[in-house]
């Protein structure tokens, strides 16, 4: 469903090459940290120029309706695309916490634990502070909790 899909922030980063590691690579030395710097910050660029979009687009069509039908549907409409956003600003708070995380050299350890994350999961998910064993955890806690 296209429509349904336009509302999920987009949490899949395209167009990056995947980090090639050198044998015997400290982890998250400099040039792993450049890398998902570059990834972040253009992740972050694409989430801001979505909300720019939509933005303008609401602008656009904030005409008014004279059938109160046609007006429901479009508040109803705008009230999606604004939840959509929000999360999308959440998500872009969360990519410059963890660009600070980078420079601060403390990217890429779980928040938890304390183990390497991984490149492979952070690429899929550059925004992870936890391992996967922490996270699933965690996830399971939350549910728990009736969040
Ligand atoms: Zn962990």
């Amino acid at each position: 469903m296209p429509t349904q899909a336009k509302q999920q922030p987009n949490q899949s980063i395209s167009g990056f090459e995947p980090y090639k590691e050198v044998k015997g690579e400290e982890y998250m030395g400099k040039p792993m940290r450049d890398h998902f710097t570059k990834i972040l910050n253009k992740w972050k660029q694409d989430l801001m120029q979505e909300v720019d979009r939509t933005v303008d687009h609401m602008k656009d069509e904030a005409a008014n309706f004279p059938d109160p039908a046609d007006r429901a549907s479009q508040e109803e409409e705008f009230s999606l695309e604004l939840r959509a956003r929000d999360r999308e600003r959440k998500l872009i708070k969360k990519i410059d916490k963890t660009l600070q995380l980078i420079e601060d050299e403390e990217y890429g350890w779980c928040e938890s634990c304390g183990v390497e994350i991984g490149i492979r999961r952070l690429e899929a998910r550059p925004t992870a502070d936890m391992c996967v064993d922490c996270k699933t955890l965690a996830e399971i806690k939350e549910k728990q909790v009736g969040k």
